[in-house]
């Protein structure tokens, strides 16, 4: 089977959140099951530095984009230690430039993006039998394939990650497309007043799914289904959900260069290393309190908010908080004066830094996930992976992955959405790490979770299967 995996972030070439980490990790898995699979992103700025193979230009092609056409560079480097092939499409004047997506053309730059996965074939000679969607950005890839292909054309799944982001335009955005008005193709598109390359992928893809059980249900409620639950009812007999999973290689506390002290489930002395690497990372005294980490970008899914609420009785505790995020302004104020407030309390990085993130997975004791909802979700997992003890709230794969009741709990967990859930739910947390029997229990609870790739990409497989079928239908 022939496999085209299309995503706008593909780590580690180039990342903003969760979305890099699976389009850079499920391909691997995939290939282990014999799959020949290809993955294609833009070519961003800096990739070329993070590649491990040096980029070679294999061809170009000529796109339409509105009443022009843009011709493109198609270059090839590979990931996953030279397994899996990447192909990279080239236009400087799109996507050379900081920043992957929020710019003010992002509509022209993933129309040609999603234009140059249906154009992949005729460069490379490979022809898939599947083209796997990411995300709102390719969201129009399955529309170009169903509605303008003439002959057999290639199967498409499209997988939300994230259903708030949806990719919307004003409807004059039919010249960019290429879509006549009135045509299937706009129907698909078709969105109350907008155009809505989420909806287009939902609707013209063969096969669909979301990161978890739990969100593949909530996302056909009111409360979750950000205005497309409808939709997604609509096409609930091809809606499923498969959890992420997360490459073992790449999150190691046994053999990660960038801790400061390696360390695994029977000698945690490099664990202590890593806490006393991170105090003085953070500029936090060395004290033998817990840590509480947390890794997110700054928005509102985040669960920020009821943070704020409670942030001085949380800090009330004899505890250290230490965060490394980036995004809305106001979190990044809110967490500045926090900073200048509670200097021996707080450590905070305003910033992306993937190097930080993984000595703060290392050197926390316990780590916090509030969110409002959270489609899969990888800190977590992550987390567990280095021995730190998620504090999570139950939505979408949070509550699909960690429990606190039962012998294998492996974490705390708060269902309504309050800051008093939160607040009791580290209380809960923080009298576990005083007590050294249930702390050692958490642990190896911890580190005995397996949320490797093996059995998702087992269900993809399927799922690739179904949409063939599918397509024929
Ligand atoms: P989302 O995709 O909604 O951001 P996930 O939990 O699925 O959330 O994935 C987040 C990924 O991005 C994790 O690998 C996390 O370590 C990483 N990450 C998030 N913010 C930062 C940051 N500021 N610096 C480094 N890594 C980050």
């Amino acid at each position: 089977m022939k496999v085209l995996l299309a995503a706008a972030e593909v780590a580690p070439l180039a990342k903003t959140g969760g979305l890099a980490d699976v389009a850079g990790s499920l391909p691997k898995a995939l290939k282990e099951r014999g799959i020949d699979v290809r993955v294609v992103m833009p070519k961003y700025r800096g990739v070329a530095e993070r590649a491990e193979a040096p980029l070679k230009r294999i061809g170009t092609a000529t796109i339409p984009l509105g009443a022009q056409a843009a011709s493109i560079g198609v270059l090839q480097t590979s990931i996953a230690g030279g397994e899996v092939p990447v192909y990279l499409i080239e236009r400087d004047e799109y996507y050379d430039r900081e920043g992957l997506f929020g710019h003010p053309d992002d509509l022209k730059r993933f129309t040609l993006f999603s234009r140059a996965v249906t154009a992949v074939p005729g460069v490379t000679g490979w022809e898939p039998d599947v083209v796997h969607c990411h995300d709102w950005h390719t969201g129009i890839v399955p529309v170009y394939l169903k509605r303008l292909v003439t002959g057999l054309r290639p199967a498409t799944v499209y997988t939300i990650h994230n259903l708030a982001y949806q990719g919307t335009f004003p409807k004059s955005a039919t010249d960019v497309l290429g879509v006549a008005r009135g045509s299937t193709a706009f129907h698909d598109l078709e969105m109350g007043e907008y155009l809505n390359f989420m909806k287009a992928g939902i609707v013209a893809a063969d096969r669909i799914n979301t990161v978890s059980e739990r969100y593949a249900g909530e996302i056909q409620t009111r409360e979750f289904g950000e205005g497309l639950e409808k939709v997604l009812q609509w096409r609930g007999d091809a809606l499923e959900g498969i959890l992420n999973g997360i490459d073992y290689d790449t999150w190691n506390p046994r053999t990660d260069t960038e801790i400061a002290a390696t360390f695994g489930p029977d000698d945690l002395s490099g664990k202590a290393k890593c806490k006393q690497a991170l105090q003085a990372d953070m500029r936090m005294p060395a004290r033998n309190v817990p840590v509480i980490g947390i890794v997110t970008r700054l928005a509102a899914q985040k669960g920020l908010d009821i943070v704020e609420a409670v942030i001085d009785e949380l800090l009330a505790a004899d505890l250290q908080l230490v965060l490394l995020g980036t995004g809305e302004p106001r979190y990044h104020s809110l967490f500045e004066k926090l900073a200048e407030r509670l200097p021996d309390k707080t450590g905070i990085r305003l910033a992306y830094d993937a190097t930080l993130a993984r000595r703060i997975y290392a050197g926390s004791d316990l780590f916090l996930i509030p969110s409002r909802y959270e489609p899969c979700g990888l800190t977590q997992m992550i987390s567990l992976a280095y021995g730190t003890i998620p504090i999570v709230r139950a939505t979408g794969g949070l509550a699909d992955t960690i429990s606190e009741r039962g012998p294998d709990g492996n974490g705390f967990v708060f269902f309504e959405y309050s800051p008093d859930a939160l607040l009791a739910a580290v209380d809960r947390a923080l009298a576990a790490y005083r007590d050294t029997q249930r702390w050692t229990a958490l642990l190896r609870n911890a580190f005995a979770c397996d949320f490797s790739w093996e059995q998702s990409a087992e269900r993809y497989e399927n799922m690739y299967r179904c949409a063939i079928a599918a397509r024929g239908a």
